[in-house]
């Protein structure tokens, strides 16, 4: 597990595309253990190995973590044949680290996305088991009141039968539908079923017209990041996950 090939390793630490680096080594850039290598296919152990560019001690990682303000219209998948994914909005030095979002937002969703590469931590935060909380903020038309409040705090019955965990609702402000007014509301649940959201409120007549990711777990979405824009994770934020 901790070997990688030097050229993947370098590619992972910002030294360029794999063919740039070929270049790099072959001019005798590169060392390893103190001895200068030609082969950028080599093994080499992440860990134990002693890896420099030009005398420069390369400090390598092997993961990332990503916060992404998710924009509407682009979709939550590595590759799509139509759309522009997640992954087209990251710059191109993240190309070599493979990362992929933790979990789904719908297309027309925004808000806080995790992209990584490090499987573990995806699969524990999206673990059914977990009940990781997520919430969300959305406009919805119609008056959202106490009734709706109530039916999701005990569970309301989706299309296709599924009755919802308790979710808490918090009603921000409440429009009038005559007026035609939306309401506002900031929703949290502990799952994550296929359109949850707006299908929760089509359970109690209701349709969802804007919705945003504002949290995950202990993760927040950064009210500085700008839609479309990301950062990586602060360290407290990576061990707040652990
Ligand atoms: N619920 C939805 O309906 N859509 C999302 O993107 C996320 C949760």
């Amino acid at each position: 597990k901790t070997t990688i090939r030097l050229d993947k390793l370098l590619a992972h630490s910002g030294f360029g595309t794999r063919s740039e680096i070929k270049i790099l080594v072959k001019r005798g850039a590169v060392q390893v253990n103190g001895k200068t290598v030609k082969d950028s296919g080599l093994q080499v152990n992440a860990e134990r190995d002693a890896i420099a560019v030009d005398g420069e001690p390369v400090r390598y990682r092997e993961f990332v973590y990503i916060m992404l303000n998710k924009p509407q219209g682009v979709v939550s998948a590595t590759e799509d044949t139509r759309d522009r994914t997640v992954l087209d909005l990251l710059d191109d030095g993240y190309v070599h680290f493979e990362l992929f979002p933790v979990g789904r937002l719908d297309k027309d969703t925004e808000g806080l996305l995790l992209l990584t590469n490090d499987g573990k931590l995806a699969h524990n935060l999206l673990s059914p088991r977990k009940h990781v909380p997520k919430t969300y903020y959305a406009r919805v038309e119609g008056a959202v009141d106490e009734s709706d409040r109530e039916a999701f705090r005990r569970g309301v019955t989706l299309d296709d039968g599924y009755v919802t965990m308790p979710a808490e609702l918090r009603i921000l402000s409440k429009g009038e539908p005559d007026a035609g007014q939306l309401s506002e509301i900031e929703l949290t649940i502990r799952e994550g079923k296929f359109h949850q959201v707006k299908r929760m409120f089509l359970a109690v007549n209701k349709r969802v017209v804007f919705l945003k990711r504002m949290s995950m777990g202990p993760l927040a979405l950064d009210p500085d990041l700008n839609t479309g824009t990301y950062r990586e994770l602060t360290t407290a934020e990576l061990e707040s996950l652990q």
